[in-house]
């Protein structure tokens, strides 16, 4: 097995995982990026390359972006082979897409080197600590960087699952503009600021979107709720949840079976070409292997107090893997940049570098 030894060793290409690059490429760590392979499989669990950010619309509350035509700045920016992977730039403020592009560049313009694989299991029991990406082979590294974010849930109905692909998505910005979805009623389950999100989005091509919440009021922030509110093509279900998607082999999904949440014997039946899933996020911490302490909800716990030190020493978390509570682009971005500096405080103390 071919094996290499790394001084630092990223795993994930979320806001986290590049500022954490960028910092530790300035520190002269030399670091290595596991960005994530290009999978079927990941795109449908929502883990490609540059995280979550890369699956939203315009991003209106990153610091130092505001509303504008960057047209030009993305032109010079980035190289012509990852403008071309990229949708065109619409002339309305950063789109998530871009940003992380951005950040990736960023990144590699200080010389991290990125690898476009997985991380699938770790040796965290004895130093250097082994990573086995799923091309195979070995990386041994001094010290580790896990930034591995979290990804959409789904319900975990049959229907739900039998329809995946042929109109059910937990990704709006990922198949909204779908033909199977043009002027045609659209379903959103949930009420954070990721289902107000998706739901504003996804009125731009559907006849009608039907957000579904299972409780009274919006959890989303105030100024995303009320846009959502405002907008006559979103009618709010509220009190409601999702008890079948409904369809058949021929068309997908044709519509949805709503219950009530204060009684489940009220139903309604709603005309639907597909169904949008915005009902929060589980942490990718399951190729650890139970070798981090994790919360009950699985987030990597941070173990001293405003660092990003986990329960193994030398293995540092940023991002949203280890944080259920802000969860910000902006928020994750600071902890990359955290771990860095931890991680070279780290390095100087016990490798010496
Ligand atoms: P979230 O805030 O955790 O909201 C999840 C929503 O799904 C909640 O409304 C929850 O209902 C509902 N839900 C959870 N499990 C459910 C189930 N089994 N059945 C039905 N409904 C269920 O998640 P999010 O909206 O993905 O947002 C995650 C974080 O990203 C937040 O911090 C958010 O502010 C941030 N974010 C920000 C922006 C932005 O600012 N532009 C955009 C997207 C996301 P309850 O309300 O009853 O709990």
């Amino acid at each position: 097995m071919s094996s290499s030894l790394e001084k630092l060793v990223i795993i994930g290409s979320g806001p986290a995982g590049w500022s954490a690059a960028t910092y530790a490429a300035r520190a002269q760590l030399q670091p290595l990026v596991y960005e994530g392979a290009i999978t079927e499989a990941n795109r449908m669990a929502g883990t490609l390359p540059l995280g979550q950010l890369s699956l939203t619309s315009e991003v209106e509350n990153y610091a130092g972006f505001p509303h504008g035509d960057l047209g030009g700045f993305l032109e010079s920016a980035l190289p012509q082979e990852r403008r071309m992977v990229m949708p065109p730039h619409e002339g309305k403020g950063v789109t998530g897409p871009e940003l992380m592009e951005l950040m990736r560049q960023q990144a590699a313009n200080f010389g991290t080197r990125i690898v476009t694989d997985d991380i699938l299991k770790v040796d965290f029991s004895s130093r250097p600590f082994k990573l086995y990406p799923a091309e195979g082979g070995l990386v041994e590294a001094a010290c580790v960087i896990v930034a591995t974010g979290a990804s959409a849930n789904w319900l975990g109905l049959p229907s739900e699952e039998r329809f995946k692909n042929r109109g059910v998505s937990a990704c709006a910005v990922c198949d909204g503009a779908l033909p199977r979805f043009r002027n045609r009623p659209i379903v959103v389950i949930g009420g954070g600021d990721s289902a107000v999100e998706e739901a504003t989005y996804l009125s731009k091509f559907a006849s009608t979107v039907h957000l579904v919440h299972r409780r009274d009021q919006l959890r989303a922030s105030k100024i995303m709720a009320q846009r959502a509110l405002d907008n006559p093509k979103i009618t709010i279900h509220f009190n409601s949840g999702l008890a079948e998607v409904l369809g058949n082999d021929a068309n997908g999904v044709t519509g949805v079976r709503l219950a009530s949440t204060l009684d489940p014997a009220r139903e309604e039946t709603v005309d639907a070409a597909g169904v949008f899933l915005a009902i929060g996020h589980t942490p990718n911490t399951g190729f650890l292997d139970g070798q981090l302490d994790l919360t009950p909800k699985k987030y990597i716990v941070w173990t001293k107090h405003f660092r990003t030190a986990t329960s193994v020493d030398g293995v540092f978390a940023a991002g949203d893997v280890a944080d259920d509570y802000y969860r910000q682009a902006i928020s994750a971005a600071g902890t990359g940049c955290m771990s860095a500096l931890d991680a070279e405080r780290w390095l100087a103390e016990h490798v010496g570098h």
